[in-house]
């Protein structure tokens, strides 16, 4: 598939939720751009669409980008480089494990090269000799940042929204992870509606890392958002019995899966806001169903098969 053609979106639909705690008659629809690619999972293609772009343009024929094992971004990155042409390289945090965790064994079998490095070398991710030596060992490559947020990715998730969307709701809600795509939503939603973040890890350096994405794409007077801290379930991949009844039964009652690292505690933190009356009575609320589905087999190998 050529470049051309992966980068033709199909808009996503809209699932109606009805939460069955309501009692400021809230209005909740699930955004559903985790339908847009089997693969490049929901926000991951908005992220890496620019990116491909650029590196096209401007002559690279290889893609080499950072990631966990069980790493969303990196599933998105293999995929995608495969459809648009390009050669993929990721690496690895950590020791290889085998037989290959099902994230890394998709990946690799897409014709992404797999490179393992320990923790402390991960950690030098953005330092120039590290990013040196690796261009000493592949040859020259475009660089998409471990979880893939720069700059063009938030251009990228600026598309998620139309304006008809940002016209049409109070309340826009996303899982946070690097803050990428929050920043997106935020840029395109330009004051008109709320953004709230859901963090999935813990620590507050989050609410500064938004900023300084809002100040590098020169919106920083967009001050119509929150992040709302109190819905990570311990930390990033950290789980509770009560996350995975949650996710179990919305997907028993709506036929949508969520996973359990981003989209379970988002939408676990939407239902508990309505719930508790975070919101103005009669408010529209639109949540983004960011994907990340490919991680619930490796979640469920690693845990028991919690995630029906
Ligand atoms: C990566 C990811 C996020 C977080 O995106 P950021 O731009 O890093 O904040 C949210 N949801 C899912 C499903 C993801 O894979």
């Amino acid at each position: 598939m050529s470049l051309a053609t992966f980068l033709q979106p199909q808009a996503p639909r809209i699932s109606p939720l009805q939460p069955k705690e309501n009692p400021r008659r809230v209005q909740v629809d699930l955004l559903r751009i985790d339908e847009v690619h089997p693969l490049i999972s929901g926000n991951k293609w908005y992220k890496l669409k620019y990116n491909l772009l650029k590196a096209q343009q401007e002559g690279f024929t290889t893609l080499l980008t950072f990631g966990g094992a069980y790493s969303n971004h990196i599933l998105a990155t293999a995929a995608a480089a495969k459809e648009a042409g390009f050669k993929a390289i990721s690496i690895i945090r950590g020791e290889e494990t085998l037989p290959l965790n099902p994230t890394l064994r998709q990946a690799a079998f897409l014709g992404m090269q797999l490179q393992y490095v320990s923790r402390a070398l991960y950690r030098k991710k953005k330092e120039a000799g590290f990013i040196e030596t690796l261009q000493q060992e592949h040859g020259s490559f475009y660089l998409v940042p471990e979880g893939g947020t720069n700059k063009v990715a938030i251009r990228g998730a600026e598309e998620i929204l139309t304006e008809a969307l940002v016209a049409s709701y109070d309340y826009v809600v996303c899982a946070v992870g690097t803050g990428g795509t929050l920043t997106g939503l935020i840029t395109k939603t330009n004051n008109y509606a709320k953004v709230v973040g859901i963090p999935v890890l813990k620590g507050h350096f989050l609410k500064q890392e938004v900023r300084n994405w809002l100040v590098a794409m020169k919106k920083e007077y967009v001050t119509n958002w929150e992040l709302v801290t109190d819905y990570h379930f311990g930390g990033y991949a950290k789980y509770t019995r009560e996350l995975i009844a949650f996710i179990n039964n919305f997907k028993q009652q709506y036929q949508i899966p969520l996973d359990p690292v981003y989209t379970g505690k988002m939408m676990y933190a939407v239902m508990a806001m309505v719930a508790n009356q975070k919101f103005e009575p009669n408010s529209k609320i639109l949540a983004i169903h960011t994907g990340g589905l490919q991680g619930i087999a490796g979640f469920n190998k690693r845990f028991g098969h919690l995630i029906v």
